[in-house]
């Protein structure tokens, strides 16, 4: 199944939280979940309790959404986790966290994962000194990202994000516009509104 390209708003609501897809939208009263947190339809249907397996179901689409991957996508980070050393909840939710578009997100140089997917696909940062335009490209501890400060927009953009600074597990690098990764994040370091392990189990079934 493709990447979902509907309504956002829609997505967050039949999962009654937020998935902050929408960028500062997201952060101000004209989120759909404040105005209309119900499911999306006919308000006369009333949701059913979820059965073991629709949790389960509905975990893995909350994080498949958060992050905007496909199906495939998230079958390939789940068979990766298993094979890594350690809880494959938590190597799950890492391999998503160390996704390049996620990264450039997390620097608050896009509002959303999703403008920083597009930003990243137009080739506006380099990786260890190379050009990188593939969103789902992993970063590992010790990466650095290179903004392009030459261009006025980008520059200032990275002004923000000195502003707003960066989360524990990132730095600022010695150069103008760029951007290191200390070390992947620890699991509260990771706002993913999802219980991991229920992930787990709808894989393992
Ligand atoms: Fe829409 Fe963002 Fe609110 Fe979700 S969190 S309902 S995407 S505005």
């Amino acid at each position: 199944m493709a990447r979902y390209t509907g309504p956002s708003c829609k997505i967050c609501r039949r999962n009654r939280v937020k998935l902050f897809l929408k960028g500062d939208r997201c952060h101000t009263a004209k989120c759909a979940i404040e105005k209309r947190n119900f499911p999306p339809g006919p308000k006369a249907i009333i949701p059913r309790k979820l059965s073991e397996y629709g949790r389960r179901l509905r975990e893995k689409q909350k994080l498949r959404f958060h992050y905007g991957v496909s199906e495939k996508q998230i079958r390939g980070y789940f068979s990766r986790a298993l094979r890594q050393k350690g809880v494959t909840g938590y190597n799950l939710l890492g391999l998503f966290e160390s996704r390049l578009d996620n990264v450039v997100f997390r620097t608050k140089l896009a509002a959303s994962r999703a403008e920083a997917r597009q930003s990243v696909r137009h080739g506006h940062f380099l990786l260890n000194g190379k050009k990188a335009n593939i969103p789902s490209i992993l970063v590992r501890a010790g990466d650095v990202l290179q903004v392009a400060v030459s261009d006025a927009v980008w520059a200032a953009k990275f002004e923000k994000t000195k502003e707003k600074g960066l989360p524990a597990w990132l730095s600022f690098g010695s150069m103008p516009g760029q951007i290191q990764v200390l070390q992947l994040p620890a699991r509260e370091e990771i706002d993913a509104p999802v219980e991991e392990q229920l992930i787990v189990e709808f894989y393992s079934r």
